[in-house]
């Protein structure tokens, strides 16, 4: 058999060459990693949970037309995906005050927003991602003026989107984060969507008590991630309604 070739591998997926051009496998690790890797443990169960809740946002983001660099899910922990390059920013979403904004500003979490704000980080582990102004990215040219258009448009229509999605199950889309991939068509490029769309990359509380369902349960020692994952791909329909939290295989006799 011949051995796949991986082209980057990250904190929570491996990405490697698809099965044709412009094609790419990713997929997801089981690791969880906090505060720029300075805590990380291995949740069983969470790389499953995140490439089927991002295959099921992705899927709804491609059928009202928001383009996604998601084609089909190959296996449990792997998904087939366009190729693209993808921009170096961290595009942030933001409904409610929570985590580094709430803390900049001083503002309490779980303060509602007068409206969506959207925030731009440099994507760069050594500097922990620092926040950055659209005069920086002109001025080192991640992205032309209407890139910059078409990135604010595409995370607004996230937002709606996920956000209605969300409140039909209970759960207030608080804030999240996406990465934007540029696809070249003949002399076209057009902005895609692209790495992954899950609770490791979303704030979702639960509305009527508040619980955290998102990648704070580990980051603050909050209880069990793979349950609050697992309760929020039920309450989706991603799971059966019985659903457990995945477990690793073990050895019978
Ligand atoms: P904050 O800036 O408050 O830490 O994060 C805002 C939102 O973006 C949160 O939903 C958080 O999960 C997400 N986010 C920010 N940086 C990263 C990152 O490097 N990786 C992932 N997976 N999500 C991030």
């Amino acid at each position: 058999m011949a051995r796949r070739k991986k082209i980057y591998e990250g904190k929570a997926k491996i990405l490697y060459e698809g099965p044709e051009p412009g094609t790419v496998v990713q997929y997801f690790k089981d690791d969880a990693t906090a505060f720029n890797a300075e805590k990380r443990d291995v949740i069983d169960g969470k790389g499953v949970l995140n490439n089927r809740l991002s295959e099921f946002f992705m899927v709804g983001l491609n059928s009202i037309g928001v383009p996604t660099h998601f084609m089909k899910r190959l296996n449990m922990r792997e998904q087939l995906v366009r190729q693209c390059e993808i921009i170096p920013l961290e595009v942030i979403v933001r409904n409610f005050a929570a985590g580094t904004m709430a803390k900049r500003l001083g503002i309490e979490e779980g303060t509602a927003l007068p409206r969506p704000i959207v925030e731009y980080c440099y994507k760069d582990d050594s500097l922990g991602d620092p926040l950055v102004t659209e005069e920086h990215i002109a001025a080192f040219g991640w992205a032309s003026q209407q890139d910059m258009d078409d990135i604010l448009s595409l995370a607004l229509r996230v937002n709606d989107f996920m956000s209605g999605l969300m409140y039909g199950v209970g759960i207030k889309l608080v804030d999240f984060k996406i990465e934007i991939g540029r696809v070249y068509d003949g002399d076209y490029q057009r902005l895609i969507v692209a790495d992954e769309i899950s609770p490791d990359s979303c704030r979702l509380w639960d509305i009527e008590t508040g619980r955290k369902l998102d990648k704070d349960v580990f980051r603050r020692d909050l209880g069990d991630l793979a349950d609050a994952y697992t309760e929020v791909a039920r309450r989706l329909g991603v799971m059966p309604a019985n659903a457990t939290p995945m477990e690793k295989p073990k050895l019978i006799n």
